[in-house]
């Protein structure tokens, strides 16, 4: 039987990818509903392509130049309460989320308590509220399939063995462009600089989060979500090649791990027919020519944001959303050139010294503490300027 799918955030990196499987899974998928932004553009030519019946567009001004373009054949619906329909309709059953950072939480939240499937390729929504949403996918049989590459691999290889069997798991990071840099030299990176990942194509935020370690930090708090699992069982290693993505170690002392391309397509093809395994959408590795596989203990010293996950993991209450808020404000102003590479760090860790954490929060308790977060990041950047 054909299944419904909406893909949030759809003309993005994650978004393309997602529709570049799509297009070889046709007897399985119809898309019936996409979401941007602003690029109205993209947003037309995949609408058309897959004849979804209903566009979102975030951006007023760009639904206002789309309502101009688009046939009566879609439906265009405008700003985020827009995009929440999109997710509710009751004929959807599956929703990829590929928008990156804060804004995907309220959709989300509104497809958990819809009742359907998501595909989750954004992790702030889990490091804000993932109490909230594991609670919520409980209640309304909602399942959470996994995209980040990392996670992936682990929800595959947790197949191996029971939940109880599960000693540690093992997030790998490639280390981003600067790993082998000095710390006296970090501070002077450029946007540019950063930008330049080794092995991943991304968009620019996750992209700027690898290089800090910051997107490592957030995926232990999602993978404590995710997983239910103790900080204390989650590890992070260095592996500069990017093959190795995820990796569970049983209680046996079985290692299982989850090898492939550094490329999105895999974790999204999965998520989309699992149980199942369909042709590789990618090329495989020539683990030949790569010739090994090095693994390395991160360099908390040098990258010290890796150590803030475990904090938040700890602490729980509205710290996630603090975490992300500041991030997410901190990025934007290194990118804008406003702040240096390693004040990404001290203005996080700042919010969240500053932060009074709430526990057991509710979902505005967290979008509060978000928004807090951000404020106070742009008061301070706006003192050290
Ligand atoms: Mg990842």
């Amino acid at each position: 039987m054909t299944k419904n799918i909406v893909i949030l955030g759809s003309t993005g990196s994650i978004g393309q990818s997602a529709l570049s499987v799509l297009r070889r899974l046709k007897d399985r998928y119809r898309v019936v509903g996409l979401s941007a932004h602003h690029n109205w553009r993209r947003l037309l030519l995949q609408a058309k392509e897959f004849e979804a019946a209903q566009v979102a567009v975030a951006d007023a001004g760009a639904a206002q130049e789309m309502s101009q373009h688009l046939d009566s054949s879609s439906e265009l619906l405008v700003g985020s309460e827009g995009i929440t329909k999109l997710v509710a309709q009751d004929e959807v059953d599956m929703v990829l989320c590929g928008i990156a950072g804060s804004s995907a939480l309220e959709p989300v939240v509104e497809a958990i308590r819809t009742g359907k499937t998501v595909a989750l390729a954004n992790k702030e929504v889990m490091v804000m509220a993932g109490g909230i949403i594991t609670r919520l996918s409980r209640r309304h049989g909602a399942e959470i399939i996994p995209i980040d590459s990392e996670h992936s691999g682990i929800f595959q290889a947790l197949r191996s063995g029971r939940p109880s069997e599960v000693q540690k798991i093992t997030l790998t990071a490639s280390g981003g462009p600067f790993y082998e840099l000095s710390a006296d030299k970090l501070a002077s990176v450029t946007p540019a600089e950063a930008l330049n990942h080794p092995t991943w194509q991304m968009g620019n935020k996750i992209t700027i989060d690898s290089a800090t370690l910051m997107n490592k930090t957030l995926e232990v708090v999602e993978a404590k979500w995710l997983f239910d699992l103790k900080p204390s069982q989650i590890e992070v290693l260095i592996h500069p090649q990017s093959i190795c993505h995820g990796l569970v170690t049983f209680c046996d002392g079985s290692m299982v791990a989850q090898m492939g391309s550094p490329d999105m397509r895999t974790p999204i093809q999965y998520a989309l027919t699992h149980p199942e395994r369909l042709a590789a959408p990618t090329e495989l590795p020539d683990l030949l020519e790569i010739g090994s596989l090095t693994f390395l203990r991160p360099d908390l010293e040098k990258f010290p944001c890796l150590k803030l996950g475990y904090e938040v993991a700890e602490q729980g209450g509205t710290t996630g959303a603090v975490l992300t808020g500041a991030d997410e404000v901190a990025v934007e102003l290194f990118l804008a050139q406003e702040i240096r590479f390693t004040d990404i760090y001290s203005l996080v860790r700042h919010a969240l010294d500053e932060h009074e954490s709430k526990s057991d929060p509710t979902l505005q308790d967290v979008l509060d503490a978000s928004e807090w977060a951000r404020g106070h990041c742009l008061n301070l950047a706006r003192e050290l300027g």
